[in-house]
């Protein structure tokens, strides 16, 4: 089979490898889609390392396909069956107390089986998944819309860290996918409002569109506090989700932009340590709140609830899918991920 195989930075190979085998309780899926994620890109955007001694390695975590083969002892699952896949970085051990909990992405070995590190390979033509993370998909999810729900597993497992009200104004920093998902699941989760703040016009306008946000502030026509204080009468959101993270100045301004007794949820993942103005935080008395990735929500499976929110409608992922490529032009694929202000991208979806 073929698979894109990384050797850090920007050298991503597609190479021939032997095609895996289920073991018990695993099936094999033939990938049909997969999203690149932000922190694809973190190792992407890293200076080269030295290829020649790096043995490469798969990737691809927001993958579905359809199931090629049934391992042994698997059940309720049939050969050609479309479906969605909660990749293994996820996987918890079963036994901590976290995991009892339902917390399994708190699992202090999360992403390991067998006392192996695991991991999805979504930009490979086959890969092996475990059974129970494999979710058939009804006709109503799309392809495209199943290889990202690993991104609204995310978004939902944040809206259950801030609980929103119907009264609750919402503001989202960033554009990105996953800035798009949470505005989608918050208004779905019954925000009164949701307020996105980018750096640029042409991605909230797809907001917009794709009923992720109610309004949109630029960045490049105003500043994003005070565009968002003055759609506020001056009050500030009650819950404001921070889903740039890098080394941008987003947690500052999440916290000027949220209201007194207000809430910030942090989703984006700071390279350099982010500046707070905890005076402000102190005087405002704001719960700061961090999301990292998704696992239960009342023992109800985070993931699960994604998919019926784009099995019922209530949220599309169409309008956010905006490039496509074939597995051998994973590279183009990459750049136009990277470099989302030249390509347009929101999320990028790779058919291997
Ligand atoms: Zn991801
Ligand atoms: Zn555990």
């Amino acid at each position: 089979m073929k698979a894109a195989m990384f050797y850090g930075g920007p050298d991503i190979r597609v190479e021939k490898l032997p095609q895996p085998e289920p073991g018990p309780e695993e099936v094999l899926v033939r990938v049909r889609a997969a999203g690149i994620c932000g922190s694809d890109l973190h190792g992407y955007r890293r200076a080269r390392l030295q290829a020649s001694q790096e043995a490469g390695r798969q990737s691809g975590h927001e993958l579905m396909g359809t199931i090629a083969a049934l391992g042994p002892g698997v059940g309720g699952l049939r050969i050609g069956q479309r479906v969605g896949i909660e990749p293994e970085h996820l996987v918890g051990c079963g036994t901590c107390r976290y995991c009892r909990r339902g917390d399994t992405h708190l699992c202090p070995t999360r992403g390991q089986r067998h006392g192996e590190r695991q991991g999805s390979h979504g930009f490979s033509e086959y890969d092996v998944c475990i059974a129970r993370n494999v979710h058939p998909l009804p006709d109503s999810v799309s392809d495209d819309a199943a290889a990202i729900l690993d991104c609204y597993g995310c978004a939902v497992h944040a809206v259950r860290r801030v609980p929103i009200h119907p009264y609750a104004t919402v503001a989202v920093i960033g554009t990105g996918a996953i800035g798009m998902n949470v505005g989608q699941v918050a208004r779905a989760g019954g925000a009164a409002r949701v307020i996105m703040a980018g750096t640029r016009p042409e991605p909230l306008a797809v907001a917009r569109e794709a009923g992720a946000a109610d309004d949109g502030v630029a960045n490049s026509q105003a500043d994003p506090v005070a565009a968002v204080l003055d759609l506020t009468g001056g009050e500030g959101a009650d819950v404001v989700f921070e889903t740039v993270g890098g080394n941008a100045p987003t947690l500052e301004q999440a916290v000027k932009m949220a209201r007194r007794g207000g809430t910030v949820c942090v989703m984006g993942i700071f390279t350099t340590p982010p500046s707070l103005d905890e005076r402000t935080a102190y005087r405002k008395e704001l719960t700061i709140t961090w999301s990292n990735s998704y696992s239960t929500w009342n023992g109800l499976s985070e993931y699960e609830i994604a998919l019926e929110m784009l099995a019922s409608g209530r949220i599309r992922a169409e309008p956010l899918i905006t490039h496509h490529f074939p597995l051998d032009r994973i590279g183009d694929a990459f750049a136009a991920a990277a470099d989302k202000r030249s390509s347009g991208a929101i999320k990028v979806l790779v058919h291997p």
